[in-house]
């Protein structure tokens, strides 16, 4: 049964307050978690929890895994499952919420807006044949993951919380179930825009566009053409977010539209994986056969994504369809641009350079072109350079190699910075540890099979701090044996 509790101390403060049911009914369900046999927290970020006001200390009470397991409803929520749709590898779905809830939205102390969402909560109207459940492995997963992204800088949904079901999910095999709580900006989707735009009115349309321009782009309530003004804010967004993938190496695996956030922030972590040694054409996820996201390719999907955006929009852009149109490819053509710019000045910042000089783009390709070529570790490689143990590298005294050093040399002395400058710009971007998937895998499988939680919390502690090297955690640093088979995700579910 679920039921409405009070907050005890050691519970979590809620404080919600909740705008998306507020619109037209046509954008949701609403829909309660489906109780589970018996709820255990697995893992609770006590950080996180302080920084949204919902705790105070590390004390956590009963209530708080019954509460993030779906089996009580937090005084304030109003639990629904969202309406939306998407082009799933090119092909366009009629989809939404099958497996997670959204409790409601959560006002931090600061007066921030957070969707909690509940993943793998049960059926809801738009499961189709899904189970509305979800495995332990790929929960702590995507808390590894995005806990992992937002501690390198990159705008991310965050994870508060796994909790174990205390009863299996049927995959393959049998798994145990669990719910991760899932913390975002929001989740409205470029695929919540195609579900306006192809099941609603145009009444409909212009309430989402409405509601979320004040929620997320509010400067261009005032703008002459809000719609289009949100339209280029979101490309921005889009452009700067898969700009700092590129930079760390981040492959989202499943980048269709119902998992590409308005807000900007990455989202759905299911078949994702970080690249070790360096290729454009590295894909990881089993079901992405043709590669579409692979790594080199995500800048144009991006763009692909932006694109059914700016069409969903176009109703909103101008009441003249062929000036709505080009307005539109006006916008979208400025991806590539806008794109470069921020992965050149991220790339800039990885080799050190403060100055900006034509040729930096050729001298930064190079380079990528020499990792591919020679099948480097694209984190290690980049993090040796401004390292002391630069020369104790085996690829220093690679031939190719000298010839590109010694231009990076020569670009470093036609800048005023002091090499002490130079380095400290190359150490707080790029990073000394990712969530490498050999780490990941063994953290996963011993805190799935065994229930030992050593490898995920140890994992998790390194995590923390990606751009400074400790000694104890130096085997994250390193990069996978070279042996191993080539690595392979599975979607999330
Ligand atoms: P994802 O791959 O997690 O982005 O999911 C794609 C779509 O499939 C979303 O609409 C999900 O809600 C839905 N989905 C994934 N797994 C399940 C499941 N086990 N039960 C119901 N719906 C699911
Ligand atoms: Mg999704």
């Amino acid at each position: 049964m679920t039921s409405q509790i009070d907050p005890k101390t050691t519970g979590l403060h809620w404080n919600f307050d909740n705008s998306y049911c507020q619109l037209p009914s046509f954008f949701f369900a609403r829909q309660s978690p489906a109780p589970v046999r018996a709820p255990q927290l697995v893992i609770f970020n006590h950080s996180l929890s302080q920084e949204l006001g919902l705790s105070e200390s590390t004390e956590i009470g009963p209530s708080v895994a019954l509460e993030l397991a779906g089996n009580q409803i937090p005084v304030g929520a109003e639990p629904i499952a969202q309406a939306y749709a998407g082009h799933q590898f090119g092909h366009f779905t009629m989809l939404g919420d099958g497996r997670a809830i959204l409790l409601g939205e959560h006002l931090s102390p600061s007066g921030q807006r957070f969707d909690i969402q509940l993943k793998g909560s049960g059926q809801t109207p738009y499961s189709r044949r899904g189970d509305g459940r979800a495995a332990l492995a790929p929960m702590l997963r995507e808390y590894i993951i995005s806990e992992a992204m937002h501690a390198l800088g990159i705008p991310t949904t965050r994870s508060l919380a796994v909790v174990s079901a205390g009863q299996p999910v049927y995959r393959e095999t049998t798994l145990p179930g669990a719910i991760l709580t899932r913390i975002a900006a929001s989740h409205i989707r470029v695929g919540t825009f195609e579900y306006a735009a192809t099941q609603g009115n145009q009444r409909q349309l212009q309430a989402l566009a409405d509601y979320t321009i004040q929620r997320h782009y509010p400067d261009c309530a005032n703008a002459g053409n809000p719609y289009l003004c949100f339209l280029e804010a979101v490309l921005d967004r889009q452009a700067r977010l898969v700009a700092r993938w590129q930079q760390v190496g981040f492959i989202h695996g499943v980048m269709n539209t119902d998992n590409m956030s308005i807000a900007g922030e990455t989202i759905d972590y299911g078949p994702c994986a970080f690249m070790d040694t360096y290729h454009a054409d590295t894909v990881f996820s089993s079901i992405d056969q043709q590669g579409r996201y692979a790594y080199g390719n995500q800048p144009l999907m991006a763009q692909w994504n932006l694109a059914r955006l700016t069409e969903a929009l176009l109703a909103l852009l101008h009441s003249d369809s062929e000036e709505a149109l080009r307005l539109g490819r006006t916008v979208v053509f400025e991806f590539p641009e806008r794109f470069q710019r921020y992965w050149l000045s991220g790339m800039r910042a990885k080799l050190g350079l403060f100055t900006e000089e034509d040729a930096d783009t050729a001298l930064i390709q190079a380079l990528l072109a020499w990792m591919q070529n020679t099948a480097q570790d694209y984190t290690h490689t980049l993090r040796s350079l401004g390292s002391d143990a630069l020369a104790a590298q085996p690829f220093f005294h690679n031939a190719a190699f000298a010839i590109w050093y010694a231009q990076w040399q020569e670009r470093l002395t036609r800048q005023p910075q002091t090499p002490e400058q130079v380095r400290a710009l190359m150490n707080v971007n790029n990073p000394a540890i990712i969530p490498r998937n050999h780490h990941v895998e063994e953290a996963l499988r011993a805190a799935s099979e065994e229930g030992d939680l050593t490898n995920l919390h140890q994992l998790l502690e390194a995590l923390k701090q990606p751009y400074v090297e400790r000694p104890e955690f130096k085997a994250y640093q390193m990069p996978p044996p070279a042996s191993r088979e080539p690595y392979r995700t599975f979607c999330g579910t």
